[in-house]
Protein backbone atom coordinates (compact mmCIF):
# COMPACT_ATOMS: atom_id res chain seq x y z
CA UNK A 1 0.00 0.00 0.00
CA UNK A 2 2.84 2.69 0.98
CA UNK A 3 4.70 1.77 -1.93
CA UNK A 4 1.67 2.27 -4.45
CA UNK A 5 1.17 5.90 -2.34
CA UNK A 6 4.91 6.39 -2.94
CA UNK A 7 4.51 5.73 -6.96
CA UNK A 8 1.34 8.18 -7.53
CA UNK A 9 3.16 10.93 -5.76
CA UNK A 10 5.66 10.25 -8.06
CA UNK A 11 3.54 10.43 -10.62
CA UNK A 12 2.06 13.71 -9.44
CA UNK A 13 5.14 15.29 -9.42
CA UNK A 14 5.71 14.20 -12.82
CA UNK A 15 2.89 15.63 -14.17
CA UNK A 16 3.52 18.69 -12.05
CA UNK A 17 7.09 18.79 -13.33
CA UNK A 18 6.01 18.41 -17.20
CA UNK A 19 2.98 20.69 -17.27
CA UNK A 20 5.07 23.79 -15.82
CA UNK A 21 2.11 23.73 -13.04
CA UNK A 22 2.75 26.00 -10.32
CA UNK A 23 5.85 25.73 -9.21
CA UNK A 24 4.30 26.50 -5.39
CA UNK A 25 2.58 23.61 -5.40
CA UNK A 26 5.39 21.29 -5.24
CA UNK A 27 7.27 22.86 -2.64
CA UNK A 28 4.59 23.85 -0.87
CA UNK A 29 3.61 20.49 -0.15
CA UNK A 30 7.12 19.38 -0.46
CA UNK A 31 8.08 21.87 2.52
CA UNK A 32 5.01 21.44 4.62
CA UNK A 33 6.13 17.47 4.75
CA UNK A 34 9.54 18.18 5.53
CA UNK A 35 8.58 19.77 8.42
CA UNK A 36 5.98 17.71 9.61
CA UNK A 37 8.43 14.78 8.26
CA UNK A 38 6.40 12.81 6.08
CA UNK A 39 7.64 12.96 2.57
CA UNK A 40 8.60 9.99 1.23
CA UNK A 41 12.01 8.54 0.40
CA UNK A 42 13.77 8.80 -2.82
CA UNK A 43 11.51 11.37 -4.28
CA UNK A 44 12.88 12.44 -7.28
CA UNK A 45 12.68 16.47 -6.17
CA UNK A 46 16.17 17.85 -6.99
CA UNK A 47 17.81 21.08 -7.03
CA UNK A 48 17.98 21.08 -11.05
CA UNK A 49 14.24 19.98 -11.42
CA UNK A 50 12.96 22.93 -9.10
CA UNK A 51 15.39 25.46 -9.93
CA UNK A 52 14.17 25.02 -13.68
CA UNK A 53 10.86 26.38 -12.61
CA UNK A 54 12.65 29.86 -11.32
CA UNK A 55 13.91 32.49 -13.16
CA UNK A 56 12.88 32.18 -16.95
CA UNK A 57 10.00 33.79 -18.83
CA UNK A 58 8.21 31.80 -21.53
CA UNK A 59 11.12 33.22 -23.86
CA UNK A 60 13.77 31.48 -21.95
CA UNK A 61 11.44 28.18 -21.76
CA UNK A 62 11.60 28.06 -25.43
CA UNK A 63 15.37 28.82 -25.82
CA UNK A 64 16.45 26.61 -22.81
CA UNK A 65 15.90 23.50 -25.28
CA UNK A 66 18.43 24.88 -27.53
CA UNK A 67 21.61 25.29 -25.44
CA UNK A 68 23.17 22.93 -23.46
CA UNK A 69 23.36 22.87 -20.00
CA UNK A 70 26.17 24.83 -18.27
CA UNK A 71 26.70 27.03 -21.26
CA UNK A 72 24.94 31.17 -19.91
CA UNK A 73 21.92 32.20 -21.50
CA UNK A 74 21.92 35.97 -22.13
CA UNK A 75 18.57 38.17 -23.31
CA UNK A 76 19.48 40.49 -25.70
CA UNK A 77 17.61 42.88 -28.11
CA UNK A 78 18.00 45.38 -30.90
CA UNK A 79 16.41 49.24 -29.95
CA UNK A 80 16.59 52.36 -32.14
CA UNK A 81 15.03 54.75 -34.70
CA UNK A 82 12.98 52.91 -37.18
CA UNK A 83 14.61 52.28 -40.56
CA UNK A 84 18.03 52.47 -38.88
CA UNK A 85 19.08 48.86 -39.73
CA UNK A 86 17.72 46.97 -36.36
CA UNK A 87 15.97 43.97 -38.50
CA UNK A 88 19.16 44.06 -40.97
CA UNK A 89 21.67 43.56 -38.16
CA UNK A 90 19.49 41.16 -36.27
CA UNK A 91 19.52 38.98 -39.52
CA UNK A 92 23.44 39.97 -40.08
CA UNK A 93 24.11 38.25 -36.18
CA UNK A 94 22.56 34.91 -37.28
CA UNK A 95 24.41 35.05 -39.96
CA UNK A 96 27.80 35.08 -39.07
CA UNK A 97 26.85 33.12 -35.97
CA UNK A 98 25.58 30.37 -38.66
CA UNK A 99 29.40 30.59 -40.37
CA UNK A 100 30.90 29.89 -37.09
CA UNK A 101 28.38 26.78 -36.66
CA UNK A 102 26.27 28.01 -33.44
CA UNK A 103 22.65 29.11 -35.17
CA UNK A 104 20.86 28.55 -38.01
CA UNK A 105 20.44 31.70 -40.21
CA UNK A 106 17.08 33.73 -39.83
CA UNK A 107 16.83 35.96 -43.07
CA UNK A 108 15.43 39.83 -42.95
CA UNK A 109 12.05 38.57 -44.52
CA UNK A 110 11.40 36.01 -41.94
CA UNK A 111 12.54 38.29 -39.05
CA UNK A 112 10.24 41.22 -40.93
CA UNK A 113 7.36 39.33 -41.02
CA UNK A 114 7.21 39.15 -36.94
CA UNK A 115 4.46 37.12 -35.84
CA UNK A 116 1.66 38.96 -33.44
CA UNK A 117 2.11 37.79 -29.77
CA UNK A 118 -0.36 37.98 -27.08
CA UNK A 119 0.90 38.92 -23.95
CA UNK A 120 -1.42 39.96 -21.55
CA UNK A 121 -4.19 40.59 -23.88
CA UNK A 122 -1.16 42.78 -25.80
CA UNK A 123 -0.31 42.45 -29.58
CA UNK A 124 3.16 42.59 -29.88
CA UNK A 125 4.86 42.34 -33.45
CA UNK A 126 8.22 40.44 -32.13
CA UNK A 127 10.86 38.04 -33.69
CA UNK A 128 12.88 36.57 -31.55
CA UNK A 129 15.83 34.89 -32.56
CA UNK A 130 18.44 32.87 -31.19
CA UNK A 131 22.49 32.48 -32.18
CA UNK A 132 25.45 31.43 -30.20
CA UNK A 133 29.31 32.22 -29.06
CA UNK A 134 31.68 29.73 -27.88
CA UNK A 135 30.85 31.08 -24.69
CA UNK A 136 27.01 32.21 -24.11
CA UNK A 137 23.47 31.08 -26.03
CA UNK A 138 21.56 34.68 -26.79
CA UNK A 139 18.09 35.11 -27.14
CA UNK A 140 16.80 38.59 -29.14
CA UNK A 141 14.44 40.08 -29.92
CA UNK A 142 13.43 42.49 -32.90
CA UNK A 143 10.23 44.71 -33.16
CA UNK A 144 8.67 45.76 -36.58
CA UNK A 145 7.30 48.81 -35.22
CA UNK A 146 7.86 51.78 -32.45
CA UNK A 147 4.74 50.84 -30.50
CA UNK A 148 6.12 47.17 -30.69
CA UNK A 149 9.52 48.00 -29.07
CA UNK A 150 7.89 50.52 -25.96
CA UNK A 151 5.03 47.79 -25.45
CA UNK A 152 7.61 44.90 -25.41
CA UNK A 153 9.67 46.99 -22.91
CA UNK A 154 6.97 48.18 -20.68
CA UNK A 155 5.34 45.06 -20.03
CA UNK A 156 8.31 43.18 -19.59
CA UNK A 157 8.22 40.48 -22.18
CA UNK A 158 11.59 39.74 -22.74
CA UNK A 159 13.64 41.30 -20.31
CA UNK A 160 17.27 42.21 -21.98
CA UNK A 161 20.14 41.80 -20.13
CA UNK A 162 21.43 43.84 -22.77
CA UNK A 163 20.48 46.11 -25.92
CA UNK A 164 21.54 46.90 -28.87
CA UNK A 165 21.17 50.62 -30.12
CA UNK A 166 21.08 50.75 -33.68
CA UNK A 167 22.36 54.21 -34.84
CA UNK A 168 22.55 54.96 -38.53
CA UNK A 169 25.84 57.25 -39.47
CA UNK A 170 23.37 58.93 -41.93
CA UNK A 171 20.73 60.23 -39.21
CA UNK A 172 22.47 60.33 -36.05
CA UNK A 173 20.28 60.64 -33.00
CA UNK A 174 16.46 60.29 -34.11
CA UNK A 175 13.67 60.70 -31.83
CA UNK A 176 12.92 56.77 -31.19
CA UNK A 177 17.29 56.81 -30.24
CA UNK A 178 16.29 58.73 -27.60
CA UNK A 179 12.64 57.28 -26.82
CA UNK A 180 13.97 53.61 -26.57
CA UNK A 181 17.01 54.34 -24.60
CA UNK A 182 14.98 56.45 -22.02
CA UNK A 183 12.71 53.56 -22.22
CA UNK A 184 15.58 50.92 -21.30
CA UNK A 185 17.13 52.93 -18.89
CA UNK A 186 13.62 53.16 -16.63
CA UNK A 187 12.68 49.46 -17.30
CA UNK A 188 16.19 48.80 -15.42
CA UNK A 189 18.06 47.22 -18.70
CA UNK A 190 21.91 47.71 -17.30
CA UNK A 191 24.19 47.73 -20.40
CA UNK A 192 23.92 48.89 -23.53
CA UNK A 193 26.04 48.54 -26.80
CA UNK A 194 26.10 50.94 -29.54
CA UNK A 195 26.48 49.75 -33.50
CA UNK A 196 26.51 52.78 -35.83
CA UNK A 197 25.14 51.59 -38.60
CA UNK A 198 25.52 52.48 -42.54
CA UNK A 199 28.77 53.43 -42.24
CA UNK A 200 29.08 51.89 -45.53
CA UNK A 201 27.80 55.36 -47.11
CA UNK A 202 29.28 58.27 -44.84
CA UNK A 203 32.67 59.36 -44.39
CA UNK A 204 35.16 59.48 -41.17
CA UNK A 205 34.53 62.59 -39.81
CA UNK A 206 30.52 61.56 -39.61
CA UNK A 207 31.20 58.64 -38.16
CA UNK A 208 33.07 60.47 -35.52
CA UNK A 209 30.28 62.95 -35.08
CA UNK A 210 27.43 60.27 -34.09
CA UNK A 211 29.87 58.50 -31.54
CA UNK A 212 30.15 61.80 -29.64
CA UNK A 213 26.81 62.62 -30.01
CA UNK A 214 25.65 58.76 -28.51
CA UNK A 215 28.29 59.02 -25.78
CA UNK A 216 26.55 62.38 -24.68
CA UNK A 217 23.50 61.03 -25.41
CA UNK A 218 24.35 57.68 -23.40
CA UNK A 219 25.80 59.83 -20.01
CA UNK A 220 22.33 62.01 -20.00
CA UNK A 221 20.37 58.96 -19.81
CA UNK A 222 22.35 57.62 -16.94
CA UNK A 223 24.25 55.19 -18.83
CA UNK A 224 27.86 54.88 -18.74
CA UNK A 225 28.70 57.20 -21.81
CA UNK A 226 32.45 56.80 -21.70
CA UNK A 227 32.84 53.38 -21.56
CA UNK A 228 29.60 51.79 -23.27
CA UNK A 229 31.52 49.97 -26.36
CA UNK A 230 30.70 51.43 -29.42
CA UNK A 231 31.39 49.17 -32.81
CA UNK A 232 31.04 51.08 -36.67
CA UNK A 233 29.85 48.79 -39.48
CA UNK A 234 27.34 47.80 -42.31
CA UNK A 235 24.50 45.79 -41.30
CA UNK A 236 23.55 45.39 -44.75
CA UNK A 237 27.29 44.29 -45.49
CA UNK A 238 27.53 41.68 -43.67
CA UNK A 239 24.36 40.55 -44.67
CA UNK A 240 25.74 40.76 -48.30
CA UNK A 241 28.91 38.61 -47.13
CA UNK A 242 31.34 41.60 -47.34
CA UNK A 243 34.18 40.10 -45.54
CA UNK A 244 35.62 43.88 -44.74
CA UNK A 245 36.21 46.00 -41.83
CA UNK A 246 32.54 47.49 -41.66
CA UNK A 247 31.10 44.12 -43.20
CA UNK A 248 31.45 40.60 -41.58
CA UNK A 249 34.13 42.25 -39.53
CA UNK A 250 32.00 44.39 -37.55
CA UNK A 251 29.63 42.00 -36.52
CA UNK A 252 32.57 39.45 -35.48
CA UNK A 253 33.58 42.54 -33.26
CA UNK A 254 29.85 42.70 -31.93
CA UNK A 255 29.28 39.49 -30.82
CA UNK A 256 32.78 38.83 -28.65
CA UNK A 257 31.89 42.93 -27.18
CA UNK A 258 28.40 40.86 -25.93
CA UNK A 259 31.02 38.01 -24.59
CA UNK A 260 32.91 40.43 -23.01
CA UNK A 261 30.62 42.86 -21.87
CA UNK A 262 27.74 41.74 -20.81
CA UNK A 263 28.38 40.21 -17.40
CA UNK A 264 27.45 36.67 -16.41
CA UNK A 265 24.14 36.70 -14.35
CA UNK A 266 25.28 35.62 -11.09
CA UNK A 267 23.00 35.06 -7.81
CA UNK A 268 23.46 37.64 -5.38
CA UNK A 269 24.87 35.98 -2.11
CA UNK A 270 25.90 38.76 -0.06
CA UNK A 271 22.99 41.61 -0.07
CA UNK A 272 20.42 41.74 2.66
CA UNK A 273 18.14 38.82 2.10
CA UNK A 274 14.86 38.94 0.36
CA UNK A 275 12.26 36.64 0.19
CA UNK A 276 8.59 37.39 -1.47
CA UNK A 277 6.03 35.03 0.37
CA UNK A 278 4.48 32.26 -1.40
CA UNK A 279 2.36 30.54 1.56
CA UNK A 280 2.24 30.69 4.85
CA UNK A 281 0.79 27.90 7.28
CA UNK A 282 1.03 26.64 10.61
CA UNK A 283 3.15 23.40 12.00
CA UNK A 284 1.54 22.40 15.17
CA UNK A 285 3.58 22.58 18.09
CA UNK A 286 6.38 24.90 15.82
CA UNK A 287 4.65 28.18 15.25
CA UNK A 288 4.14 29.81 11.64
CA UNK A 289 6.39 28.69 8.77
CA UNK A 290 6.83 31.05 5.27
CA UNK A 291 7.89 29.53 2.11
CA UNK A 292 9.34 31.10 -1.32
CA UNK A 293 12.06 31.61 -3.22
CA UNK A 294 14.78 33.48 -1.58
CA UNK A 295 15.83 36.42 -4.51
CA UNK A 296 18.46 37.33 -3.11
CA UNK A 297 21.07 37.06 0.48
CA UNK A 298 21.33 34.78 2.90
CA UNK A 299 19.42 33.90 5.48
CA UNK A 300 20.52 32.35 8.70
CA UNK A 301 19.04 30.98 11.59
CA UNK A 302 18.42 33.51 14.50
CA UNK A 303 18.67 36.95 12.01
CA UNK A 304 16.37 39.68 12.60
CA UNK A 305 13.86 39.66 9.80
CA UNK A 306 10.94 42.22 8.84
CA UNK A 307 7.94 40.99 7.34
CA UNK A 308 6.57 43.71 4.61
CA UNK A 309 3.33 44.28 3.37
CA UNK A 310 -0.61 45.47 3.18
CA UNK A 311 0.53 48.38 5.32
CA UNK A 312 2.14 45.95 7.94
CA UNK A 313 5.99 45.96 9.29
CA UNK A 314 6.09 43.06 11.54
CA UNK A 315 9.37 42.27 13.49
CA UNK A 316 10.42 39.13 13.86
CA UNK A 317 13.30 36.33 14.03
CA UNK A 318 13.65 32.85 11.94
CA UNK A 319 13.75 30.14 13.50
CA UNK A 320 14.64 26.34 11.88
CA UNK A 321 14.87 27.08 8.17
CA UNK A 322 14.32 23.93 5.43
CA UNK A 323 15.33 23.60 2.10
CA UNK A 324 15.35 20.13 0.43
CA UNK A 325 13.70 18.64 3.33
CA UNK A 326 16.75 18.96 5.51
CA UNK A 327 16.63 21.56 8.62
CA UNK A 328 19.57 23.74 7.15
CA UNK A 329 21.28 26.94 9.00
CA UNK A 330 21.03 28.76 5.77
CA UNK A 331 19.57 29.46 2.76
CA UNK A 332 20.90 31.41 -0.18
CA UNK A 333 19.91 32.95 -3.08
CA UNK A 334 17.95 30.60 -5.70
CA UNK A 335 16.96 28.23 -3.22
CA UNK A 336 13.25 27.35 -1.96
CA UNK A 337 12.64 27.37 1.47
CA UNK A 338 10.23 27.47 4.57
CA UNK A 339 11.55 29.50 7.11
CA UNK A 340 9.71 29.46 11.02
CA UNK A 341 8.90 32.71 12.38
CA UNK A 342 9.31 33.41 15.66
CA UNK A 343 5.88 35.02 17.56
CA UNK A 344 4.05 35.91 14.22
CA UNK A 345 0.75 34.64 13.85
CA UNK A 346 -0.22 32.65 11.01
CA UNK A 347 -2.79 35.04 10.41
CA UNK A 348 -0.95 37.96 10.17
CA UNK A 349 0.93 36.48 7.31
CA UNK A 350 -0.49 36.96 3.99
CA UNK A 351 0.46 35.69 0.69
CA UNK A 352 2.22 38.41 -1.64
CA UNK A 353 3.87 40.03 1.74
CA UNK A 354 8.02 39.97 1.38
CA UNK A 355 10.69 38.80 4.06
CA UNK A 356 13.37 40.62 4.29
CA UNK A 357 16.43 41.42 6.68
CA UNK A 358 15.89 43.32 9.28
CA UNK A 359 15.27 47.32 8.16
CA UNK A 360 16.41 46.42 4.38
CA UNK A 361 13.41 47.28 2.41
CA UNK A 362 10.74 49.54 2.50
CA UNK A 363 7.08 49.71 2.08
CA UNK A 364 4.98 52.64 0.28
CA UNK A 365 2.02 53.09 -0.93
CA UNK A 366 3.36 55.98 -3.62
CA UNK A 367 5.45 55.26 -6.83
CA UNK A 368 6.25 56.54 -9.91
CA UNK A 369 5.74 53.91 -12.81
CA UNK A 370 5.46 53.85 -16.63
CA UNK A 371 2.35 52.31 -18.01
CA UNK A 372 0.82 50.98 -21.35
CA UNK A 373 -2.94 51.37 -21.65
CA UNK A 374 -4.15 48.61 -23.62
CA UNK A 375 -5.94 49.43 -27.13
CA UNK A 376 -9.97 48.37 -27.40
CA UNK A 377 -8.69 45.46 -30.08
CA UNK A 378 -6.44 44.04 -27.29
CA UNK A 379 -9.27 43.74 -24.95
CA UNK A 380 -8.21 47.17 -23.19
CA UNK A 381 -10.29 50.01 -23.05
CA UNK A 382 -12.55 51.70 -25.25
CA UNK A 383 -12.99 55.39 -23.79
CA UNK A 384 -9.79 57.59 -22.66
CA UNK A 385 -8.41 57.30 -19.50
CA UNK A 386 -8.13 59.91 -17.17
CA UNK A 387 -6.34 61.12 -13.42
CA UNK A 388 -7.77 59.88 -10.61
CA UNK A 389 -8.66 56.57 -12.22
CA UNK A 390 -9.48 54.16 -9.63
CA UNK A 391 -8.58 49.96 -10.39
CA UNK A 392 -7.14 46.97 -9.13
CA UNK A 393 -3.21 46.40 -9.56
CA UNK A 394 -1.85 42.61 -9.92
CA UNK A 395 1.79 42.51 -9.41
CA UNK A 396 3.52 39.18 -8.68
CA UNK A 397 1.34 36.97 -6.13
CA UNK A 398 -0.56 39.89 -5.06
CA UNK A 399 -3.21 42.50 -5.76
CA UNK A 400 -4.30 45.71 -4.04
CA UNK A 401 -6.70 48.36 -5.17
CA UNK A 402 -4.83 51.39 -6.87
CA UNK A 403 -5.02 54.75 -8.55
CA UNK A 404 -3.69 56.34 -11.32
CA UNK A 405 -3.12 60.02 -11.96
CA UNK A 406 -0.94 61.60 -15.28
CA UNK A 407 1.84 63.94 -14.11
CA UNK A 408 3.61 66.77 -16.18
CA UNK A 409 0.50 68.25 -17.43
CA UNK A 410 -0.73 65.16 -19.35
CA UNK A 411 -4.61 65.17 -18.60
CA UNK A 412 -5.73 62.06 -20.37
CA UNK A 413 -4.42 59.10 -22.16
CA UNK A 414 -6.16 57.32 -25.15
CA UNK A 415 -6.36 53.05 -25.47
CA UNK A 416 -3.13 52.06 -26.82
CA UNK A 417 -0.83 55.12 -25.11
CA UNK A 418 1.67 54.94 -22.57
CA UNK A 419 2.34 57.83 -20.08
CA UNK A 420 4.45 57.81 -16.90
CA UNK A 421 2.02 58.22 -14.31
CA UNK A 422 2.12 58.56 -10.23
CA UNK A 423 0.46 55.07 -8.70
CA UNK A 424 -1.20 55.18 -5.36
CA UNK A 425 -1.70 51.68 -3.79
CA UNK A 426 -4.43 51.40 -0.92
CA UNK A 427 -2.11 49.05 1.08
CA UNK A 428 1.75 50.25 1.24
CA UNK A 429 3.31 47.20 -0.63
CA UNK A 430 7.27 46.55 -1.13
CA UNK A 431 7.07 47.39 -4.51
CA UNK A 432 10.40 47.67 -6.22
CA UNK A 433 11.84 49.31 -9.68
CA UNK A 434 11.79 47.41 -12.75
CA UNK A 435 8.66 45.39 -10.95
CA UNK A 436 6.00 44.87 -13.90
CA UNK A 437 1.76 44.86 -12.84
CA UNK A 438 -1.23 44.81 -14.79
CA UNK A 439 -4.05 46.73 -13.84
CA UNK A 440 -7.47 45.09 -14.36
CA UNK A 441 -11.04 46.83 -14.67
CA UNK A 442 -14.12 44.29 -14.73
CA UNK A 443 -11.87 41.32 -14.94
CA UNK A 444 -10.26 42.79 -18.25
CA UNK A 445 -6.49 43.56 -18.60
CA UNK A 446 -6.59 47.63 -18.89
CA UNK A 447 -2.88 48.47 -18.61
CA UNK A 448 0.60 47.13 -18.25
CA UNK A 449 2.96 48.49 -16.46
CA UNK A 450 6.70 49.07 -14.57
CA UNK A 451 7.55 50.36 -11.55
CA UNK A 452 10.20 53.65 -12.20
CA UNK A 453 10.52 54.99 -8.46
CA UNK A 454 9.26 54.76 -5.21
CA UNK A 455 7.97 57.54 -3.94
CA UNK A 456 7.54 58.97 0.29
CA UNK A 457 4.13 57.02 1.28
CA UNK A 458 0.88 59.43 0.81
CA UNK A 459 -2.10 59.48 3.70
CA UNK A 460 -4.95 57.70 2.36
CA UNK A 461 -8.13 60.05 4.17
CA UNK A 462 -10.62 57.73 5.30
CA UNK A 463 -9.34 55.03 2.89
CA UNK A 464 -10.65 56.38 0.03
CA UNK A 465 -8.21 56.74 -3.11
CA UNK A 466 -10.30 59.77 -4.50
CA UNK A 467 -9.73 61.33 -1.36
CA UNK A 468 -5.77 61.56 -2.15
CA UNK A 469 -4.66 65.11 -2.94
CA UNK A 470 -2.09 65.35 -5.55
CA UNK A 471 -0.44 68.39 -6.26
P1 LIG B 1 14.81 48.87 -38.97
O1 LIG B 1 13.56 49.61 -39.23
O2 LIG B 1 15.66 49.56 -37.97
O3 LIG B 1 14.62 47.42 -38.65
O4 LIG B 1 15.70 48.93 -40.32
P2 LIG B 1 15.91 47.83 -41.45
O5 LIG B 1 16.84 46.78 -40.99
O6 LIG B 1 14.59 47.41 -41.98
O7 LIG B 1 16.70 48.69 -42.53
C1 LIG B 1 16.14 49.83 -43.12
C2 LIG B 1 16.78 50.07 -44.46
O8 LIG B 1 18.14 50.38 -44.29
C3 LIG B 1 16.72 48.87 -45.39
O9 LIG B 1 16.43 49.29 -46.67
C4 LIG B 1 18.10 48.29 -45.30
O10 LIG B 1 18.49 47.61 -46.46
C5 LIG B 1 18.94 49.53 -45.10
N1 LIG B 1 20.20 49.25 -44.40
C6 LIG B 1 20.34 48.50 -43.27
N2 LIG B 1 21.64 48.42 -42.93
C7 LIG B 1 22.33 49.15 -43.84
C8 LIG B 1 23.71 49.46 -43.99
O11 LIG B 1 24.59 49.04 -43.25
N3 LIG B 1 24.04 50.24 -45.04
C9 LIG B 1 23.11 50.73 -45.89
N4 LIG B 1 23.54 51.49 -46.90
N5 LIG B 1 21.82 50.46 -45.78
C10 LIG B 1 21.41 49.68 -44.76
MG1 LIG C 1 12.84 46.39 -38.39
Amino acid sequence: MKSLLIFFRGLMFLKTTVTGLSFRTISREYITHSFLGKWPQGSALTTANVTSHLGFGRFGDICRKHYSEGSHHCNVGTIGHIDHGKTTLTAALTRISEMNGFAKFVSYEEIDKAPEERSRGITINATHVEYSTKLRHYAHTDCPGHADFIKNMISGTSQMDAAVLVVAATDGVMPQTREHLLLAKQVGVEKIIVFINKADVVDEEIKELVEIEIRELLSDFGFDGIETPVIIGSALLALKGDTSELGEQSIKKLLNVFDSYIPNPTRDYTSPFLLPVDNAFTVPGRGTVVTGTVVKGTLRRNDDADLLGYDKNIKTTLGDLHVFKKSVAKAVAGENVGALLRGVRVQSVQKGMVLCASNSAIISNCFLAKVYFLSASEGGRKKPVTSKYIQQLFSKTWNVACRIDFIDGVSMVMPGEHATVSLTLMKKMVFDPGQSFTVRENNRTVATGIVIEVKPSVRIPKSNLSKVIHE
